[in-house]
């Protein structure tokens, strides 16, 4: 059923994202989970099999809380295809606004930057080799150069809703 005046009816939200795209999106957040498992699996396989599992929840995290309060939620325009996987399993939901949802909820994904990261340093002070300092180089190219690239420049770039966003406006500055 349509939803008078409701973004979701915007022309733009018919439009269908490459698949190449939504794989640029994909593919360096799970080689980010894949390089993170490897570092921390060098101190203790338990504790990698928990950040891996801290990895998958955070993204179903980021699913059922997140996006069904976009306006690509059960679009084809999502830029990294979220928003139909979301609607697969999570109703839409329309009774807080997208901006304080998105900063109240982003900081579960912290730690599947920062807890690899805290990892790689302290085997580089303890135990340090050569395998070692090219996956933290790895990590930290992929997690704090490539990803937000290309999420700036090119998955998020040309979404319409990137006002609204506070990823591409600045969490910091955002107002209630
Ligand atoms: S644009 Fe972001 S918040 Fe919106 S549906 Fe896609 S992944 Fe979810």
């Amino acid at each position: 059923m349509e939803i008078p005046n409701s973004p979701v009816n915007s022309p733009c939200h018919s439009r269908k994202i490459p698949l190449w795209l939504v794989l640029l999106d994909n593919i360096p957040t799970l080689l980010l989970f894949v390089l993170g498992f490897i570092i921390i699996y060098q101190v203790s396989f338990s504790w990698a099999i928990a950040f891996g599992t801290y990895a998958v929840f955070s993204v179903v995290w980021f699913w059922a809380k997140i996006c069904p309060y976009c306006h690509h939620y059960d679009t084809f325009a999502c830029p990294c295809g979220y928003g139909k996987i979301s609607s697969m399993f999570f109703r839409r939901k329309e009774n807080k606004s997208f901006r304080k949802v998105f900063r109240r909820n982003l900081g579960i994904q912290f730690p599947n930057w920062f807890v690899p990261l805290a990892v790689a340093v302290y085997l580089i002070i303890t135990a340090y080799s050569e395998p070692i300092l090219y996956l933290t180089i790895s990590f930290v190219v992929i997690g704090f150069i490539v990803i937000p690239v290309i999420s700036k420049l090119v998955g998020c770039r040309n979404c319409e809703i990137k006002e609204d966003c506070p990823w591409m406006t600045g969490i910091k500055t955002e107002r209630e």
